[in-house]
């Protein structure tokens, strides 16, 4: 089964990024490395800070030898519902 990272939509996170009663997997994830436990609770990072940051300086992979060939950010953000550029109107 595929735990998705609430923070950039990567779905291969070994773990569920926090189980039912809310406690952090302290996984750092692969892709946009957020670590659950550490991030948020230590430095205040909310997973919307943290994603816009992360996509600003360029959506770089944490582990980068983990990152599929066929990567497509935009799908990837699609699974969480997020939009990247920001739609301007
Ligand atoms: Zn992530």
């Amino acid at each position: 089964m595929a735990h998705v990272c609430p923070v950039c939509g990567y779905d291969g996170l070994q773990e569920t990024a926090y189980d039912k009663d809310g406690n952090p997997s302290y996984e750092i994830c692969a892709c946009c490395g957020f670590e659950f436990g550490f991030d948020d609770e230590s430095e205040g990072a909310s997973h919307k800070e943290y994603r816009q940051k992360w996509l600003e300086d360029g959506a770089n992979w944490f582990s980068h030898d983990r990152k599929p060939d066929s990567w497509n950010l935009q799908e990837q953000l699609r699974r969480i519902g997020a939009v990247w550029p920001p739609e301007s109107n």
